[in-house]
């Protein structure tokens, strides 16, 4: 072989080794389609990537399971299903003749969190959880037409997930332990201060729907999108400070709401997106709990019972322990 070739032939077998520069990713990562301005990963592909038999799609409806996991996903349809949990998606899947198109950034801000969370929850630091009860002093938050008020239903469960956790080893802190003002900023701030490397908020809902009920967790869109609640509403700006955790806290938005619905059994609102505040300037994987609905007379009357705040709570504890789990066999595996 002359110098050149010989050379040649060297790149090649890096290349060939290591993958060309830069396509580290690719096989990380499912191969994606382009159609039109926008990037896609067709059904087949992710079936591929995922080691989920091929399956075709029956009546709008899409199915992907192994013996690990379970993707359903629904043609035109920003509503998915992963492990049983409602998951909404960015974007809808669209479907083109015999195969579907899932948006690349659903499949790796969504999907992939949840079918690979080892890959999204790195970097924990001390370990600091930073628990957020909702409201406070002259911010009732909601009332339900019993007189239930947020901002006691709120303190009253992030008291017991922190006991919960602290039984467990953990470090937690609370942005406030009694009935007192406490600003969005200064909740940032708190957690900013204290390192936090968890934020979760604990919330209950309100509607003027009186039949709106079940639980949901609040994540913040990827940058560039609206959120789930509202499309009209300007998408994310790409400078918010939480997006930096995308993967993450995807993870635990999953996780948490996975928990609440195996505890308690109430109806699945999902894993939204909204920029709220405390979101949006998170500086660690951030969510926001909305425990259920004090505005429906069924749910306010649950809410009401100690038995099922602390179900609620033990919930809410388990999914951030999974969490913390996945994270230390992370960093576990990392090491070694
Ligand atoms: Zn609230």
């Amino acid at each position: 072989m002359t110098t050149l070739n010989r050379s040649l032939f060297g790149i090649a077998l890096l290349a060939f080794l290591f993958g060309w520069p830069g396509s580290r990713e690719s096989r990380d990562f499912p191969r994606t389609t382009v159609v039109g301005e926008r990037t896609f990963v067709t059904h087949n592909h992710l079936a591929r990537h995922y080691d989920f038999p091929r399956s075709r799609p029956d009546e709008g409806v899409l199915v992907l399971q192994n013996d690990r996991h379970r993707l359903v996903l629904a043609s035109d349809s920003r509503r998915a299903e992963l492990n049983g949990v409602t998951v909404w998606l960015h974007e809808p899947v669209l479907e083109e003749g015999r195969r579907w198109l899932i948006p690349e950034n659903d499949v790796r801000r969504v999907i992939d969190p949840v079918l690979r969370p080892e890959r999204h929850v790195h970097e924990l630091g001390r370990r600091v959880v930073l628990l957020d009860p909702g409201h406070g002093g002259r911010d009732e938050g909601g009332r339900g037409a019993m007189g239930t008020l947020e901002k006691e239903m709120t303190l009253i469960v992030s008291l017991r997930v922190a006991e919960r956790l602290r039984d467990a080893g953990q470090r937690v802190y609370l942005t406030r332990e009694d009935d007192r003002d406490v600003s969005l900023a200064e909740r940032v701030a708190q957690a900013t201060e204290l390192e936090a490397d968890l934020f979760v908020s604990i919330h209950f809902n309100t509607s003027a729907n009186r039949d709106a009920r079940g639980a949901e967790t609040f994540v913040l869109p990827a940058a560039g999108y609206a959120s789930t609640a509202n499309v009209e509403q300007a998408p994310n700006p790409p400078t918010a400070s939480g997006n930096a955790y995308d993967g993450a806290n995807m993870v635990l938005g999953y996780l948490i709401q996975k928990h609440l619905l195996n505890a308690t059994g109430t109806e699945d609102r999902g894993v939204r997106r909204a920029r709220f505040h405390v979101l949006r300037e998170a500086v660690s994987p951030a969510v926001l709990v909305e425990c259920g609905f004090l505005t429906n007379p069924r749910e306010e009357r649950k809410i009401h019972r100690a038995e099922y705040r602390e179900q609620l709570a033990r919930a809410i504890a388990d999914g951030i322990l999974e969490y913390l789990g996945t994270a230390l066999r992370t960093q576990l595996d990392d090491a070694l």
